[in-house]
């Protein structure tokens, strides 16, 4: 049987940097993708600074860059108002080297690297081949594939779970995926309509609180995303309709008639966190691991830091000897601290934020980030918290 150090299901943009980096690092790692490619979801579109820097380590920055935006500011805007708040990550330039976020959608990263593997003497690809079950004991993993034309099996070291929110990893480890699923779905419409020409000044990531709708203007090279609240218990046929499509640009241009979208998706959105991430030889990774609604744009970014974390344990594993029973209990242990103490707090508070129910809470909370805004040491704490550099702190400070 064919035996790799390290197989990991799914390349999406977690399981394409895992399977990347291990391969840099030295590691023999094959990636399977059930999908015939890439899949391109208009999902996950802004980088954050420590995940650019690790893009920049895995030398595959410039090549994002030429494909995305650089955002450097990104707004709170009041709908009734108009006021607007401008955070500049450029005031973290002292300590960062990539002082922005980048906007550019997911399955660029995830087809640029699955490129690279590719090429890469260490690496290997496998299209349309979906990790069907494994087994494991004390020597390794037996992975089931199932490929085109039959089912073949593999055997590895470890195999790392990046097969998205309805992982069969975890499901076959039977580990639980504690928390809860908002009533609400989110809807998203793209345009190639210039918003900015309707809102002067309009930074390439807005966030737009209002009690009553609320949403995120979002840039991408060829689009604007528009992402609203949309009603659980309306049919997907009415919310993914041309009448909700008008109404909702109706409520932010004036006119939606005649504005034409690329894309209308719906998604449910979850807050879950799988119970561990660590299952003797197998790992769990990315959405796979967690899920948080998309306020702050962690969702891809946490997943990245995960594997980062992870592919460094594992290469000290299987290249120095490293110590598995230490090491990858602590990989469990500080990416579930991020994720609980960190990422699920921030994106229940950012969305709960957005939506300030009554016109006073939302007043009060105006109030607070105004404060945040004009205190310099505030600020800064606040740029480093949605940066995401104040979650690697945590990592990094967890036994
Ligand atoms: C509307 C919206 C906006 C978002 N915006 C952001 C954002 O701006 N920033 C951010 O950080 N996050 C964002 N997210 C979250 C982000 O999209 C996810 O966190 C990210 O896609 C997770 O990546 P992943 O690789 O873990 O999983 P996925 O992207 O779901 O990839 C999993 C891959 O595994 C493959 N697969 C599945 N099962 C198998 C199998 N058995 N064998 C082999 N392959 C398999 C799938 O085909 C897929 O390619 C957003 C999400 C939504 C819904």
């Amino acid at each position: 049987m064919e035996r790799f150090q390290v197989v990991v299901a799914g390349a999406g943009p977690v399981g394409s940097v895992a399977a990347y980096r291990l391969a840099q690092l030295g590691v023999e790692v094959l990636l399977l993708e059930a999908a015939p490619r890439c899949p391109e979801d208009l999902r996950a579109s802004t980088m954050h600074p420590p995940t650019l820097d690790m893009m920049k380590e895995l030398g595959v920055l410039e090549d994002l860059e030429a494909q995305g935006l650089r955002a450097p500011v990104y707004h709170y805007r009041n709908r009734t108002t108009g006021e607007v708040m401008a955070f500049d990550m450029g005031e973290l330039g002292d300590i960062s080297e990539h002082p922005y976020r980048l906007q550019c959608e997911q399955f660029k990263l995830s087809r640029l690297l699955t490129a690279k593997l590719a090429e890469h003497p260490k690496g290997e690809v496998r299209f349309s081949h979906r990790l069907a079950h494994f087994t494991q004991d004390d020597q390794g993993v037996t992975a089931s594939i199932e490929a085109p034309f039959g089912i073949e099996q593999v055997r590895c070291d470890y195999l790392i779970g990046a097969d998205g929110a309805n992982s069969i990893v975890r499901k076959w480890l039977d580990v639980e995926f504690e928390g809860f699923t908002y009533p609400e779905k989110f809807l998203t419409l793209s345009t190639d309509w210039p918003l900015e020409n309707h809102f002067p000044g309009l930074a390439h990531v807005n966030y737009v609180a209002d009690p009553k709708e609320w949403c995120v203007l979002l840039r991408v090279p060829s689009l604007w995303r528009i992402l609203v609240p949309a009603n659980g218990d309306e049919s997907d046929e009415a919310l993914l309709s041309d009448a909700k499509k008008e109404a909702v640009f109706g409520g932010l241009l004036g006119d939606g008639a005649s504005i034409k979208t690329a894309h209308r998706t719906l998604y449910k959105v979850h807050q879950r966190v799988a119970k561990t991430y660590h299952v003797g030889r197998v790992l769990l990774a990315g959405d796979a691991a967690h899920l948080n609604n998309p306020l702050g744009g962690f969702g891809m970014n946490s997943g990245v830091h995960d594997v980062w974390n992870l592919t460094q344990k594992l290469a000290e594993i299987l290249l120095e000897n490293g110590d598995a029973e230490t090491l990858l209990p602590l990989y469990d242990r500080q990416r579930r601290a991020v994720m609980h103490k960190f990422i699920q707090t921030q994106t229940i508070a950012n969305k709960a934020a957005m939506e300030a129910g009554t016109v006073e809470a939302y007043a009060e909370r105006e109030a607070k980030m105004r404060k945040i805004l004009a205190d310099p040491e505030q600020r800064r704490e606040y740029l480093l918290l949605q940066s995401m550099y104040k979650s690697l702190e945590l990592e990094a400070a967890t036994a």
